[in-house]
């Protein structure tokens, strides 16, 4: 089945008992054995699972063309499974550039670990070989990477990470299966912050990590943690991520199709000293973004020439465009995000993320063009 009809049907089913064509949300937390002691549906304890994270799993597990899916209550927890999957005394590579606050959680929780982590340009193929260490068991890539967009080869991480039999685990949460498929490119698994473009309607935080095998150390261990560490999704939650799905490749290409635009013409607007899209082709890895994805994504960041204040200043005009961090939504978002990352951001000071909605893209550049006053 092609991508379309997956979203549309993987983890959809008409309710047997009803004839429902939307499933039911479930909200017991526990089910009844038969006299013989079996389960009648596999669930035993809503913390193990429930029907309703069951089927938002499978869906994940299709889209991503994976063996398994773990949901769990947000990005970070998901983040959080994986690097519980270490130890103390191994080693992680990981980019400068990506969702501060992965940093902030290696940083704050486990150097107390003893978890060794080394921050290196993932751009550069050469400075990850050099980092490796023959307790390196995790190569950590997010691409596109928040907030300048850096697009990492992951192909190439995966062989790196498996000469050292590390495990690669990508952050799929900007580009979205609809564009990028890590685990056919050699990752070992894939993480979302499904609180962004899985869900789509700035409605509801969850996150999930889809792996390539089942099996696997780094499947058991997943699985094991989700189960015992308990930071699951609410049945509710999984509900609405699953009724997201079946339009989430209308809806990411029509914010790439209108993000792509917008990219070309804030490049030509003299205020505007640097636009970050990878699908701008001054984009430093623009070649290696059409070879690996199959579109460029919804998000984009720019600088705005002057520094801080002059990009505060257009951030503080918008009219359409919601002022509010996070994205992925239908509504169009931007934010200065130096001032959200706080005082030891590396993020350059003029600049400005938005995610792009599925406002009409001519709107869109009205308010944009209003902002910087042209
Ligand atoms: C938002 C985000 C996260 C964290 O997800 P939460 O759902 O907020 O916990 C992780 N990675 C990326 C790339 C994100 O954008």
């Amino acid at each position: 089945m092609r991508f379309e009809t997956l979203a549309a049907h993987a983890g959809h089913h008409t309710d047997p008992a009803t004839g429902a064509v939307v499933s039911p949300i479930h909200l017991s937390t526990t089910f009844e054995r038969t006299p013989a002691g079996a389960l009648v549906g596999g669930h035993l304890y809503s913390r193990m699972g429930n029907p309703n994270r069951n089927a938002l799993e499978e869906a994940l597990t299709a889209l991503e063309g994976g063996a398994a899916a773990m949901a769990f209550s947000s990005g970070q927890a998901a983040t959080m499974a994986v690097l519980h999957s270490l130890g103390p005394g191994d080693h992680a590579i990981l980019p400068v550039e990506m969702y501060y606050n992965t940093r902030g959680l290696l940083d704050a929780h486990y150097a107390r670990w003893n978890l060794q982590a080394s921050y290196v340009d993932m751009t550069n193929v050469e400075a990850v070989r050099d980092a490796l260490r023959p307790n390196t068991r995790l190569v950590w890539v997010e691409t596109p990477s928040n907030p300048r967009l850096q697009v990492t080869d992951i192909a190439r991480m995966a062989e790196l990470a498996h000469s050292v039999k590390a495990w690669c685990v990508v952050d799929n949460t900007w580009a979205t299966p609809v564009f990028q498929r890590p685990l056919d490119l050699g990752a070992d698994a894939v993480t979302h912050s499904t609180t962004k473009y899985i869900g789509g309607h700035s409605d509801v935080v969850g996150g999930a990590v889809i792996v390539r095998s089942a099996e696997s150390e780094l499947g058991q261990r997943l699985r094991a943690y989700q189960a015992q560490g308990g930071a699951v999704p609410s049945p509710f939650d999984c509900w609405l991520l699953l009724r997201s799905l079946p339009s989430l490749p209308c809806r990411v290409r029509t914010q790439c199709a209108s993000a792509g635009k917008l990219a070309g013409l804030l490049a030509s607007h003299p205020r505007v000293s640097a636009v970050h899209y990878p699908g701008l082709p001054s984009h430093p890895q623009h070649a290696l973004a059409a070879r690996q994805m199959t579109g460029f994504g919804g998000m984009l960041s720019f600088e705005v020439a002057g520094g801080a204040m002059a990009a505060i200043q257009v951030a503080a005009k918008v009219k359409l465009f919601l002022r509010a961090t996070s994205l992925g939504g239908y509504e169009s978002l931007i934010e200065h995000r130096a001032s959200v990352e706080g005082p030891k951001s590396p993020t350059p000071p003029g600049l400005l993320r938005c995610s792009i909605g599925l406002e009409h893209v001519d709107d869109l550049w009205e308010d944009l063009s209003q902002a910087l006053g042209e």
